[in-house]
């Protein structure tokens, strides 16, 4: 049987959360806004409309790319990508093609521990949302999201299999997160993800002859469904000597498969062009090196993965503080609150303990989390005067129990630990009680 290796790329498509949308001042937001309320000339391609760069799309799109270790393009320009789609009204899509502004950098995912190269990230604008199903026959369009700066970060194809896709675009969504530039929820069509797959047969040179890609899957899990349909599909074909259509497909959540949308197409399809209305952007050392130094002053999931695991922390729960930002946070500010001595008595894992199995609340300040943590970790301190006390109480009550235990039963001891656990509420520990009720009886 003939092995084929998975030759898997990924685009993935981020909407940045600025306040106004990429070439025109309208608000980026349009999530519940009513439909075609956030437009004006620009965002609606009506003619003679000039569009104006986002600069704070254009520094988010070069802080995530020297999060993810990018060359960044001092020099870059906008380009007209076109293709004609009903929620496109310009016609062509502004976007990046030859000169990107970030280039060759690379992610490492935490818990495989497999570095994927980055190809490029560069900036565009978000088409319209075409709305089916009202009735049969027509098809509505909001404009609200025409505009909406939309980052796109493209691997090489170096995925080797579905479970490192997905752990890819995990980290690449901490990431945007942890940067503050988008919540990239897929769910809410914020992330969008367009994995390229094709199957390489050990006689082929270089890459495969063909690729497939997937359009706009919305969650993780569909994302593993999509490629490993593919993977089987493809070599299905191949094991009958043939080959794949070059060809785009979408994901069909019913059954987890994936069906024919049009042929793909190539880069000369679109007749790229340079954007006449809008000057190339450049970077000057000054703002290079102060987008460095943010980027910088956050600390990134890898980066505080180590902080935790530095902790003494177990690395799965400090994966899942990294995960949950929000967590993660709550944690290291109360952590500044311990003492030396705390930090390295195992203090820490228990913080983490109480915080991850939800024994104490995080809705608590963290001073007053940091106080119940205290007092619940601390050992029971044994009053032994006042257990005297009890013991000498219950030897009086439970003559028989004595008597019998005197005798050589030790159920009849057990008795009046629990007695004594029962007359004092559990202030001891029935270890020390029955210790201590041995002495007096021996
Ligand atoms: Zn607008």
């Amino acid at each position: 049987m003939t092995i084929y290796t998975p030759i898997i790329g990924l685009e993935t498509h981020i909407e940045l959360a600025t306040q106004t949308k990429m070439f025109c001042r309208c608000p980026a937001e349009y999530f519940n806004a009513p439909p075609n309320t956030s437009v004006c000339p620009v965002c609606l391609g009506l003619p003679g409309a000039m569009p104006v760069a986002n600069a704070q799309a254009i520094e988010w799109t070069i802080l995530l790319g020297l999060a993810l270790n990018c060359t960044i393009t001092t020099r870059s320009f906008f380009e007209r990508k076109h293709y004609f789609y009903p929620d496109l009204p310009k016609g062509y899509q502004i976007s990046q093609y030859q000169s990107p502004l970030c280039e060759n950098g690379s992610l490492t995912l935490p818990e495989s521990n497999v570095t994927i190269p980055i190809r490029r990230i560069h900036l565009e604008e978000d088409t319209g949302k075409l709305l089916h199903g009202s009735s049969k026959n027509n098809s509505l369009i909001d404009f609200n999201r025409s505009g909406v700066p939309l980052v796109e970060v493209v691997t090489e194809p170096a995925i080797s299999d579905s479970r490192i896709a997905a752990e890819y675009l995990q980290t690449l969504q901490k990431y945007v997160q942890y940067l503050g530039i988008s919540d990239a929820d897929m769910e809410k069509g914020s992330m969008r993800c367009e994995p390229n797959i094709s199957l390489k047969s050990p006689s082929d040179k270089g890459l495969p002859q063909y690729k497939v890609e997937v359009k706009n899957i919305n969650s993780f899990k569909f994302v593993r469904k999509a490629i490993d349909f593919e993977l089987k599909r493809q070599t299905s074909i191949l094991q009958k000597n043939e080959i794949p259509l070059q060809e785009t497909r979408r994901y069909m959540e019913a059954n987890g498969s994936t069906a024919s949308m049009r042929q793909k197409e190539e880069a000369h399809d679109y007749r790229y062009m340079p954007e006449p209305d809008i000057p190339p952007v450049v970077i000057n050392q000054d703002q290079f090196n102060s987008l460095k130094k943010r980027v910088e002053t956050v600390e990134l999931p890898n980066k505080r993965l180590k902080t935790l695991v530095n902790m003494q922390i177990k690395r799965e729960d400090a994966l899942l503080l990294v995960d949950d930002k929000y967590l993660g946070d709550f944690l290291l500010e109360i952590v500044q609150l311990c003492t030396k001595e705390e930090k390295q008595s195992g203090f820490i894992q228990k913080l983490v303990n109480y915080l991850v199995n939800k024994k104490i609340s995080h809705t608590l300040s963290k001073h007053e989390f940091y106080a119940k943590a205290k007092t619940l970790s601390k050992p029971v301190e044994t009053d032994m005067a006042s257990l005297k006390n009890y013991i000498a109480n219950a030897i009086e009550n439970n003559k028989v129990a004595v008597s019998d235990y005197k005798l050589g039963s030790l159920n009849a001891i057990n008795a009046i630990v629990g007695s004594i656990m029962k007359e004092s509420k559990g202030s001891f520990q029935a270890k020390i009680v029955l210790d201590e009720l041995k002495k007096v009886l021996r």
